[in-house]
């Protein structure tokens, strides 16, 4: 069956995505799932960019408004409330403060910068040819290590968005994998499927079947996200994240409530 949750998806809130969040529902319903989270973008403690997040004024009027969908659409559709969290070392006592302020369902946490550089950010793609891709690799799997064992969340997103624009290690990165496996069984995490890396240069859902396999092995549970910035990419390619899914020997993923596992759900 087809992943009937799919638990990323943004407002125009965060400055890149478009569409009000009832259409993200609508649109839900159309394509047959029966449970929704929004997870835009949360505010950013290292520098404002309105163009990449929410300003921390602006997170009162994001849960008012999805309570409202929630409402709304309550007879048809289960709606969560989510938010996608930056990872950002030595903002962690900010960021849980944040979370902690609001009953979220879960917190999808992210690595989009290393030290203050957007690495998957178009507009900073030159950088990447002033450094070394393995380093870079190893930077970013370090910091989602981190991510996990801060507490702080409980979805990882995206967990190889390092691959974004199709750079690729020229070094066997195996070890890294397997140490990443461990470390998201340790630390309780569950990982997302994520199928908006298929539109994006690299081509390929995140993470890829050598990540998803090392955590199946570890017996690390996932999610499903479209990462939708409109309302048409709502469980978009999910018949493909299922099939990764199960080649990465998956046959279940999970739902949540309010910040806990409440369901899980044959694939
Ligand atoms: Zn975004
Ligand atoms: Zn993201």
């Amino acid at each position: 069956m087809l992943p009937i949750s799919d638990y990323h998806m943004h407002t125009p809130l965060c400055g890149h995505a478009s569409g009000e969040p009832a259409e993200y529902a609508d649109a839900a319903l159309k394509s047959g799932l029966q449970e929704i989270g929004f997870s835009d973008h949360a505010p950013l403690f290292s520098h404002k960019d309105p163009g990449i997040a929410m300003d921390l004024s602006q997170l009162p009027g994001y849960h008012r408004t999805i309570e409202d969908i929630r409402e709304k659409f309550s007879a048809r559709l289960t709606v969560r409330i989510g938010i996608e969290a930056d990872y950002m070392p030595g903002y962690e006592k900010e960021t849980r403060a944040m979370l902690a302020a609001y009953p979220y369902d879960y917190v999808i946490g992210s690595v989009h910068f290393i030290a203050q550089w957007g690495f998957d950010d178009p507009i900073q793609l030159m950088e990447w040819d002033k450094k070394d891709v393995n380093t870079i690799y190893r930077e970013h799997f370090k910091l989602i290590r981190q991510s996990a064992l801060s507490g702080l969340f409980d979805i990882l997103g995206h967990v190889d968005l390092v691959k974004k624009f199709d750079f690729h290690p020229t070094e066997d990165m195996s070890e890294e994998i397997e140490e990443n496996a461990r470390t998201f069984k340790k630390a309780g995490v569950v990982v997302e499927i994520n199928s908006s890396g298929l539109h994006k240069p690299a081509g390929e859902i995140y993470p890829s079947q050598a990540h998803l396999k090392a955590y199946r092995k570890q017996g690390v549970l996932i999610t499903f996200g479209s990462d939708a910035h409109k309302p048409q990419q709502v469980g978009r390619d999910f018949d493909k994240a299922r099939d990764w899914a199960l080649a990465a020997g998956y046959d279940n993923y999970v739902m949540f409530a309010k910040r806990k596992i409440v369901k899980t759900v044959k694939l």
